[in-house]
């Protein structure tokens, strides 16, 4: 894609390794990386130089790996998704999820790079998510990359999920930094500024669930896996599929955290809100085994909607916020979503309202990239490539951390500036 060739001029060289918290996790960096970082490739007999980069993603529930080049063009990819096996089970069962990677890890990455038609000599480095998931899941994709890397001698370079996620849209888009982005995923829930590849302020995030989790848990307690509109679908698509036919008025569900100026979200309390309903609608419908409420419709479109206020009425803090204190030029103020929930066209359509309204551009990866995925993280293996941060040789004694926090830690200063929001009606 010819858009991200304005991102990468000029040659690579490498530059020293940052302080960040990945650069502390090895000891050992190495210098001499020339060789392996500017590879020729021959692709119908023309040669090029370019780098490519192999992402593999293994952090929660997908086995994801991709080969994408530094113009941002996808030569390979693969996926395997356990949300069939997961829905069963009614949620993630860690060692179920982890097993599941184990059986799948080669097969995906070989096809990943089978399908992109170079070979693991053309391969600038290997990319993989290191940090933040769970921990089970994380230490398959990080010990078969490692293997990998050591039999090929390849660079390694390790990512942080959530960055990858911030950054994805600069593959699909011409998207500078700083810029605000908003994470919306079944994990996370953080609004931050993106001022580098490397180099992010936080500026709030969720107290407990995140609203995948939260929509995850609603589809559950209407049995939506059973439903027949539903079939396979994660929670948050079938929330949003039975929505799109329910009055989002009919309930009226507490705004969370309304009293509290600040960025930080709340999804628990609206969760046990919603489900203290459906029990209750259970009850008076006299609900049968295997059977479904007649009010599914309404009951998703109010969860969606509660949910959807919530998460703009934060953003719009952010955005006065960054306003305020001058974060981000005037003239370039670009609001990027992304992550699973982003890929929820009720949320992207209030997002984009309350983008009019504050002369702020929307900008959201295509919904297939808003979830886990291997593009994701071999697009920031490039980023970092070309920035030259966090890339490793000697990878002995490197681990992964299932807690991770995103960037510098400013919340505490949205809350002092205490930004009042005004009423934005997104009963779209
Ligand atoms: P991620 O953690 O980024 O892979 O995203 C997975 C989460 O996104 C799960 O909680 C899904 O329920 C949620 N999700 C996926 N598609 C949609 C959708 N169309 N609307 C709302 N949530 C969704
Ligand atoms: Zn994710």
């Amino acid at each position: 894609m010819a858009l991200a060739q304005f991102l990468f001029r000029g040659p690579y060289f490498l530059k020293s390794l940052t302080a960040t918290s990945l650069g502390r996790m090895l000891k050992t960096p190495i210098c001499s990386w020339n060789n392996y970082l500017r590879k020729v490739s021959v692709h119908g007999g023309k040669s090029i130089s370019t780098k490519i980069v192999l992402g593999i993603e293994t952090s929660c529930d997908d086995t994801g790996a991709a080969v994408v080049d530094e113009t941002g063009s996808i030569l390979g990819e693969a996926l395997h998704s356990q949300t069939d096996v997961h829905l069963k089970t009614g949620g993630i069962i860690p060692p179920v999820a982890q097993q599941l990677h184990q059986e799948n890890i080669a097969r995906i990455v070989q096809h990943a790079v089978s399908a992109s038609g170079v070979s693991m000599e053309d391969i600038s480095a290997v990319a993989t998510t290191v940090m933040p998931g769970l921990a089970l899941s994380l230490g398959i994709g990080l010990k078969y990359s490692l293997e990998l890397v050591k039999k090929h001698r390849k660079p390694f370079i390790p990512i942080h999920h959530m960055e990858a996620h911030a950054l994805t849209v600069r593959l699909t888009n011409l998207v500078t930094f700083p810029f605000l982005v908003l994470l919306l995923s079944g994990g996370h829930c953080i609004l931050a500024v993106a001022q580098g590849v490397s180099d992010f302020l936080l500026l709030g995030q969720t107290k407990d669930i995140a609203p995948g989790d939260l929509l995850d848990k609603v589809a559950r307690s209407l049995s939506l896996h059973n439903h027949p509109e539903c079939s396979g679908m994660t929670g948050g698509r079938a929330i949003e599929t039975l929505a799109q036919q329910g009055n989002i008025l009919r309930y009226k569900f507490t705004i969370p955290m309304q009293r509290y100026r600040d960025c930080t979200f709340s999804f628990a309390g609206l969760r046990s809100e919603i489900t203290r309903k459906i029990s209750k609608e259970e009850k008076e419908e006299g609900l049968q085994e295997g059977q479904h409420l007649s009010c599914i419709p309404d009951l998703a479109a109010a969860s969606l909607y509660t949910m959807t206020v919530h998460i703009a009425e934060r953003t719009h803090r952010a955005i006065l916020f960054c306003k305020e204190k001058g974060i981000i030029p005037p003239g370039k103020e670009t609001l990027v979503v992304s992550g699973g929930v982003a890929s929820n066209q009720y949320v992207r359509r209030s997002l984009q309202l309350l983008a009019d309204a504050t002369n702020f551009t929307l900008v959201c990866p295509p919904p297939r990239l808003c979830t886990d995925n291997g593009v994701m993280i071999a697009w920031n293996g490039i980023e970092k490539l070309s920035a030259g941060l966090d890339i490793f040789y000697n990878v002995e004694h490197f681990r992964y951390e299932p807690k991770a926090p995103l960037g510098t830690d400013i919340s505490e200063q949205v809350k002092e500036a205490s930004i009042k929001v005004p009423a934005l009606n997104l009963a779209v």
